[in-house]
């Protein structure tokens, strides 16, 4: 079974995890009653799991791998910087061996202080290419879209072009960075069409459950914009000095806490509503590693087939 049978036929619904980098949040992660088990009792199509950009976690990547394929398809998230195409042909080779045929092929971020991609391959699209000549379609491949383009991008118009590239070059299907602003997401959803990208897209969503988090994923790489309404909640519920230290000193940061996130459970699941009616085929929940919430958010947001 690949994800483009499921895509074929209806809309998907999956889950990310990354790999935990200690023992004890492996076992919390993979272990029995686990996370992914327990993500796994809501019958996700897929799950997901990161990579880190110039391969430093790839032995717990492909462990956790091993974990979601007993129980459903399992997407590797694999990055082409900092690798030569023997390396990259040798690792892709492994995750066949392991039975993982499904990937999202990507460029990855530079690490810090990192001043060029440092390896054979410079761009998502060569990656694409390559897997296609070396394996044929043994995987199934997706890669990413920015509806806001790329924060490197010289323009959205030259980011759509590559991701048309991609689609040439024989990728499968998009999976999407964040973006909270809906205008630009049905602009973007457009342009692509227009442009003959046929690719389904499968839409990322990041659970609003921590104010730091949040904005970190949204400034730190990414240059998301933040509509009014998601502002509001962070700004009501502003921990003093600021969200990103250790000790506030904020007389109520468990209150805050709280309400933010009752408030940010309820703005995920409006947005999933939005995502949904706009025709996309799939909404990819980040489970950032956790059941409880991001399993509220599903359900309440209708992505669980009860029956
Ligand atoms: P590309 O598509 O290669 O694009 C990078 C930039 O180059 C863009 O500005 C684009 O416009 C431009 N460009 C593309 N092709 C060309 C070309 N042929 N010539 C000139 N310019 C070009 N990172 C990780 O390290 N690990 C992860 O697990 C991970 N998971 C992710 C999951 C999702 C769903 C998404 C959306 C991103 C993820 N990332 C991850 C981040 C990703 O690696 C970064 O966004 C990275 O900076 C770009 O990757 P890309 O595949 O979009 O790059």
């Amino acid at each position: 079974m690949s994800v483009m049978d499921i895509l074929d036929k209806r809309s998907a619904f999956s889950f990310e995890v990354f790999p935990p980098k200690t023992d004890v949040g492996m076992e919390k992660l993979c272990g029995e009653g686990g996370v992914i088990d327990q993500l796994c009792s809501l019958k996700p199509d897929y799950i997901s799991c990161t990579y880190g950009a110039g391969g430093t976690n790839v032995g717990k990547n492909v462990e956790v791998l091993d974990k979601i394929k007993q129980k459903t398809i399992g997407v590797t998230h694999f990055t082409c910087i900092g690798n030569t195409k023997e390396g990259i042909r040798e690792q892709l080779q492994n995750y066949l061996d392991h039975g993982i045929n499904h990937m999202l092929a990507l460029r990855g971020d530079l690490p810090f202080g990192w001043t060029g991609t440092g390896g054979d391959l410079h761009y998502a699209t060569e990656l694409v290419k390559f897997v296609r000549q070396e394996f044929g379609d043994k995987f199934t491949i997706a890669v990413a879209g920015s509806p806001e383009g790329h924060i490197a991008c010289r323009s959205l118009e030259a980011d759509i072009a590559f991701l048309k590239q991609k689609q040439d070059n024989g990728a499968d299907y998009i999976m999407t960075q964040l973006c909270w602003d809906m205008d630009q997401f049905r602009y973007w959803l457009d342009a692509i069409r227009a442009a003959g990208i046929w690719m389904p897209v499968d839409v990322g969503i990041m659970p609003i459950l921590d104010q730091a988090a949040t904005i970190n994923m949204a400034l730190s790489r990414n240059g998301c914009v933040m509509p009014r309404a998601l502002c509001e909640i962070i700004s009501k519920n502003w921990i003093f000095p600021n969200p990103f230290v250790k000790d506030p000193f904020d007389a109520d940061v468990e209150g805050k806490k709280a309400s933010f996130k009752a408030a940010g459970i309820e703005y995920t699941i409006n947005q999933i509503d939005e995502y949904r009616a706009c025709g996309i085929n799939g909404i990819h929940l980040y489970a950032l590693n956790k059941y409880e919430d991001v399993a509220y958010i599903a359900k309440e947001a209708g992505l669980i087939d009860n029956v």
